[in-house]
């Protein structure tokens, strides 16, 4: 803006200066009465405008090809910006809570074509939460729904246990971020498959999340549902005792159901 307002300017000055030398010549070729000065300041003036017209259209159009152009800004400021304003896969990911995690990875696996038995939610203290079937082979999953810390060992002994109480030999463990390096080395030993954050976008980019409804339908909910009866949640407040006076999110179904979830993460709009 202000470039353009000082080319006007500049412009301005630059004509009125050419007028008054018009002036003064043609002033001058009146008084001596001779008609040659006179065409020849009319000439000269002409030169100056004509030059003054063909580089100014032609020092504007180079400067909008290069962006810096002030008019096109604000054509090309929204629409670089309203792709912005999509989050990202990690982003999705860490503003679910716990049990939308484990029912996305649910619903991916099966838009990926396996059979899913869900046990967790109801059962959270099994460590599995759910059984992925793939013909004759059955997988136990587990979901690490972590933003902060990666899975350590302990984490994948206790999955190793629960594999085992299943009768299974195998299994898949799913985390959020990442998992520690020594968490890797046992789980390699025991042929537990490990599924870190980068492996997650790229199960969401194969089951096409951004276009899929079975998935964009847990992305976008604006309810909380209960993880062990899958009613609706409503916010509570802790009544008595160390934590009185704190939120959280209730099952709707209490007392006949006492689920819960931390208020960690606003509903979306
Ligand atoms: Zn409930």
């Amino acid at each position: 803006m202000a470039r353009s307002r000082g080319n006007t300017v500049e412009l301005a000055i630059t004509q009125l200066v050419i007028l008054l030398l018009g002036a003064g010549a043609v002033f001058f070729g009146l008084r001596r009465a001779s008609v040659v000065p006179f065409i020849l300041a009319i000439f000269f003036l002409c030169s100056i405008l004509a030059v003054l017209k063909l580089l100014k259209p032609a020092h504007a159009s180079r400067k909008s090809t290069t962006g810096n152009g002030t008019i096109a800004q604000p054509q090309i400021v929204p629409e670089v910006r309203a792709p912005a304003k999509k989050r990202s896969i990690s982003d999705q990911l860490q503003a679910l809570d716990w049990y939308q995690f484990e029912r996305l990875l649910a619903a991916i696996y099966k838009e990926k074509g396996n059979e899913v038995e869900r046990l967790g939610g109801a059962k959270p203290d099994g460590g599995i939460d759910f059984i992925l079937r793939m013909g004759l082979i059955e997988l136990p999953v587990q979901c690490k729904h972590w933003k902060s810390w990666t899975v350590g060992v302990k984490e994948v002994r206790e999955f190793l246990g629960a594999i085992k109480d299943a009768g299974l030999e195998s299994g898949r463990l799913i985390a959020l971020k990442d998992f520690s390096r020594d968490a890797r080395a046992l789980a390699q030993r025991h042929n537990v498959q490990l599924v870190d954050g980068k492996d997650l976008v790229k199960l969401m980019s194969e089951v096409n999340w951004e276009n899929n409804p079975a998935i964009q339908s847990i992305l976008n909910e604006t309810t909380k549902i209960c993880p062990q009866c899958d009613a609706e949640m409503v916010l509570r407040t802790v009544e008595r005792g160390r934590r009185a006076g704190e939120r959280f999110w209730g099952c709707s179904q209490f007392p006949k159901c006492e689920g819960a979830l931390p208020l960690e993460m606003p509903l979306k709009a």
